[in-house]
């Protein structure tokens, strides 16, 4: 059968109708790829499997957010969207404004939002505008102006963003048969987990799904309002995308950790760098900085002893499934790839000079 896209696969679970009109770029259905890797770092009896959502259209897992926005925005009547963003969304949102035909506004804080995304806003046709000031007070000016002018916020505040991405649990149970034991991800405006929750909470209660998974969700060390349960002035990361200091779906994204006996931790720049460079190098994905938190998460939790505690807790005589999620595409951010690495040497164009730059 075609793939048409999210709300065609999960139309039931979808406030949609048949009238409807359905914006997609075909985002979700991407692969759960299990990691060889980070499953013998935990030892036997597990099992680690990587969320791809860098493979979205857009490159990020808020395509499937979008489609819903952008559709029901449409089917009400709208003319215009708009977002603050750190850049995916607004990637996102130019896109499919762009497909459909309306204008796309976006608000980034200056030169805190990474190459790639910046590029996609501008070439789908949004308007972009950089404030001086951070992610934070964009999203209070989108707010603001969203609340007085027939204009669509398309941010993770809008309930059809969190009712799209939720589909990404579905589709991890549909793969797992089953909703995973454990499930790793960055949180940033905590959207994301929110809505991760709700689908597998969802799932479980159509019968789809046995179980839910224990949620554990990661803020970058200098960015992590919900760690030291306080926000946070002048949040600062590498991972642009998680860079926020007072969440918009702060008590939703507790209420998915206490629901769910899992827990909210933060990882430093220094481990998520280290989490993207064994993505890049040994499991050959490449994601963007953000979406490293959910794999520095699960490290520092093994490392803790974390998953066999709670492993003997499971009388199942099973393996122990862990979902991690990558949020977003390593090409999104390709300076940072640069400056993890050593630049490629120069040398003249002979036999002999270039087999002694291989070393043979
Ligand atoms: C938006 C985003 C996040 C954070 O998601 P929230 O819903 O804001 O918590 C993480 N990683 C990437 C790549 C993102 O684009």
């Amino acid at each position: 059968m075609n793939y048409n896209g999210i709300i065609d696969k999960y139309r039931d679970y979808l406030p949609v109708t048949k009238k409807t009109p359905i914006v997609t770029l075909l985002e979700g259905n991407t692969p759960l790829i299990p990691s060889q890797n980070l499953s013998s770092m935990l030892g036997k009896g597990f099992e680690v499997f990587l969320k791809y959502e860098g493979l979205n259209p857009t490159g990020s897992f808020k395509d499937r957010g979008m489609t819903m926005a952008v559709s029901k925005a449409i089917e009400e009547g709208t003319e215009a969207v708009m977002c603050a963003s750190t850049g995916n969304t607004s990637a996102s949102a130019a896109a499919f404004a762009a497909r459909s035909g309306i204008r796309c506004i976006v608000l980034i804080p200056k030169g805190a939002i990474a190459l790639g995304k910046l590029a996609q806003a501008l070439i789908h046709g949004a308007q972009v505008i950089a404030i001086d000031g951070n992610f934070d007070d964009a999203l209070d000016l989108v707010k603001q102006i969203t609340d007085q002018h027939p204009i669509t916020l398309v941010n993770s505040l809008n309930p059809f963003r969190i009712e799209g991405q939720k589909t990404a649990s579905f589709e991890i149970c549909d793969m797992l048969d089953d909703a995973p034991d454990f499930q790793c991800m960055p949180v940033g405006n905590a959207g994301n987990i929110t809505a991760y929750w709700k689908g597998y909470k969802e799932y479980k209660q159509k019968g789809r799904s046995t179980r839910l998974p224990m949620m554990c969700g990661f803020q970058a060390a200098g960015s992590a309002p919900i760690v030291h349960g306080r926000p946070i002035k002048n949040p600062e990361t590498i991972a642009t995308a998680i860079r926020i200091g007072n969440p918009a779906s702060w008590q939703q994204a507790v209420a998915a950790r206490d629901e769910s006996g899992g827990l909210i931790d933060m990882v430093t720049d220094e481990e998520i760098l280290k989490a993207y460079q064994i993505l890049a190098a040994k499991e050959g994905v490449f994601v963007e900085p953000a979406s490293a938190a959910s794999v520095a998460g699960l490290i520092k939790l093994h490392e803790q002893g974390y998953f066999t505690e709670n492993r003997k807790l499971n009388t199942a005589n099973r393996n122990i499934q862990i979902v991690c999620i990558l949020t977003g595409h390593g090409l999104k951010d390709p300076d940072r790839a640069i400056r993890c690495v050593r630049e490629p040497i120069t040398v003249e164009a002979k036999l002999e000079t270039v087999m002694e730059a291989i070393g043979l």
